[in-house]
């Protein structure tokens, strides 16, 4: 029967587009679901080259439900164990790392996902990654078709009734996904209207270079992203291999219109203008395959209809300098397949199924692209487009003062990446008010240092459930919502509700989370830094009132000069010839 299906074009699930968001949903629908017929329709033939290279941690989770973290680590993939900037008010360089480069093992490999592993993550050549994730999706029983096109979207009103085929067949299912990158094809055929809730108008010009030298050689494989900036526009520097490296410029349309210059020609203007860059370049040979593309930022204002879901690029995109497209890929995706399964099921309800994969979509990209405004705001070094910053930062309203820029990037919610953490953009709290330091020169404080008084605030918010994914089903969690944002009764959130339920002064608050943590068996001094945080996310949204008694002790709480992830530039193979030398 299911045969019989398959020939006729007839499958329960069809995917248009086999990047990483189609063969993502696709592995783990039949991971889980191995009697689903589901097709991925892929309009290349693999391997093909594609722009967006440098991932964070967080996919690897996803890399390893899907059963592939053996072939991408197999594969030799840089590692990366963070960022080096020139970015900010000084030309200072410094460094986001996700876990210290000194304490990073030199491991052989390939190593198994575990240990340090669990920080790290990878610099793709997309070429040979895309290519991997698209043949394991097929091994795993998905029916890959390359070289298919889809060129058509039939549609009866907001449902879906066919895909077109360039070969003139068509293919039929019962839910369709949009995986199609910046294509977005059913986005289009449906209507799905979109908003650009910034005025970032950026275009990227990138090619690939053999043999460039690493900028940092840490361990077995391991290095950073190089992002730097010019008065114009910045630099990617992403190594993707032992001999091939990305190397891409960022500027704002406006200005490479009005320059009137060729792309080739900027580009070559940019690599001479930044030593670091040209100095990595000195021994290397360009692959001369220039590629331009616009890149921006903007939303899809629905991301689910009757029979059909958008993810990955499809569904939005954020400008390239957080590199969060891909984790926004794969994340969406894996949540595509829970969700289509639970629908399936039938146990929970279909509307708020979808209304809460549309909602964290939304508020996800949204937030990655208000955290992009700030980052193109607080650049000094920008010094020929301080016109094209403020414009963003009036037309987002953000102010680039320390206290405001936190609280400014508190108003997407610290509970958009993960329901357990309170972070943004994967930059914790702490991280994010050094941001904030080092792009204003000010330290805004601490809410909670300032305060010592907490008055849990959940007036006015409504009963809702977030999802929790595990295991191919998905588990509904209480949580408080209230203008657009999100309290999880979960992880981090779910100990500073308990704590503050039953306790308000500062000193009382902080003896709840030592109580809390001694009672489970856990050290509490490990967990109190990410308690404060939660905290201090709590107020900046509303859920905690913080208030002064000055007859009472305060936290003693200061956003450091710098931590293991946020610091000046250590540049472990420079250090090493400097100590040798
Ligand atoms: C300049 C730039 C730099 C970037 N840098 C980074 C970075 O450093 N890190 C990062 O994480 N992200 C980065 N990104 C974003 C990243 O490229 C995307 O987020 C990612 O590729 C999205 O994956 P996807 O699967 O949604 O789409 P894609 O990877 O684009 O895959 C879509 C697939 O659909 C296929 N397709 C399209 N139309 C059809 C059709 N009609 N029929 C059949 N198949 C079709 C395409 O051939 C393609 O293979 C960058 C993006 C840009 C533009």
């Amino acid at each position: 029967m299911a045969g019989q299906r398959r020939r006729q074009n007839i499958y329960d699930v069809a995917i248009i587009g086999g990047g990483p968001a189609g063969s993502t949903a696709g592995t783990l629908l039949k991971k889980y679901a191995p009697q689903l017929n589901v097709v991925i329709l892929e309009r290349e033939i693999f391997p093909r080259d594609h722009v967006g290279e440098s991932m964070l941690p967080m996919i690897n989770l996803v890399l390893q439900e899907m059963g592939c973290w053996d072939k991408v680590e197999a594969a030799d993939f840089p590692i990366k164990i963070g960022a080096t900037y020139r970015w900010g008010r000084t030309d200072d360089l410094w460094d986001f790392d996700f876990l210290a480069g000194e304490k990073f093992e030199d491991k052989s490999r390939p190593s198994p996902y575990q240990g340090q592993r669990l920080q790290t993550a990878f610099q793709v050549d997309r070429s040979i990654y895309d290519k991997i994730l698209l043949d394991h999706a097929q091994e795993i029983g998905c029916e890959v078709r390359q070289s298919t096109k889809v060129v058509e979207v039939r549609r009866d009103g907001d449902r879906i009734t066919a895909l077109l085929l360039e070969d003139g067949s068509d293919v039929t299912a019962r839910y369709y996904l949009d995986a199609s990158g910046s294509a977005g094809i059913l986005r289009r055929a449906v209507g799905v209207e979109v908003d650009s809730p910034t005025s970032l108008r950026n275009i990227a010009i990138w090619d690939y270079w053999q043999n460039a030298d690493w900028a940092v050689e840490i361990g077995v494989g391991g290095t950073r992203i190089q992002v730097m900036s010019l008065g114009w526009g910045w630099l990617w520097f992403i190594p993707l291999g032992p001999m091939r490296t990305s190397v891409g410029l960022v500027v704002p349309a406006d200005y490479y219109k009005s320059s009137g210059k060729k792309p080739a020609e900027l580009y070559q203007e940019a690599l001479a203008a930044e030593p670091r860059i040209s100095d990595l370049l000195a021994n290397a040979r360009s692959e001369n395959k220039l590629a331009t593309t616009r890149d921006w930022s903007f939303l899809a204002s629905r991301m689910v209809g009757e029979n059909w879901f958008l993810a990955g690029e499809s569904a939005g995109f954020a400008d390239p300098i957080l590199s969060a497209g891909m984790t926004l890929a794969h994340t969406a995706a894996r949540e595509v397949a829970y969700t289509i399964l639970e629908l399936d099921r039938g146990a929970l309800d279909r509307q708020w199924l979808l209304k809460r994969y549309e909602e964290s979509q939304q508020a996800r990209i949204r937030a990655h692209i208000q955290f992009a405004d700030f980052w193109y705001c607080g650049n000094g070094i920008f010094t020929d487009l301080q016109k094209y910053t403020s414009e963003i930062a009036s037309t987002a309203g953000l102010k680039m003062d320390a206290d405001e820029a936190f609280r400014w990037l508190s108003t997407g919610g610290f509970a958009n990446d993960s329901y357990q953490f309170a972070q943004v953009g994967t930059w914790d709290v702490t991280a994010i008010k050094l941001l904030a330091k080092h792009f204003t020169g000010k330290d805004g404080g601490w809410d909670i240092g300032r305060n010592n008084v907490f008055d849990l605030r959940l007036e006015g918010s409504e009963r809702d459930y977030v999802p929790i994914l595990h295991d191919g089903q998905i588990q509904k969690v209480r949580c408080y919502t209230r203008n657009g944002k999100t309290l999880p009764n979960y992880g981090d959130f779910l100990v500073v509700i308990r704590v503050l339920r039953s306790n308000r002064f500062a000193e009382d608050v902080v003896k709840g989370f030592h109580q809390f943590f001694r009672e489970r068996g856990h050290d509490p001094r490990k967990h109190m830094p990410y308690m404060l945080q939660t905290l201090e996310a709590m107020v900046a949204e509303g859920w905690v009132e913080a208030s002064h008694d000055p007859s009472r002790p305060s936290i003693p709480i200061a956003t450091p000069d710098e931590t293991d992830s946020v610091h000046p530039n250590r540049d472990y193979k420079f250090a090493k010839a400097t100590a040798e030398g």
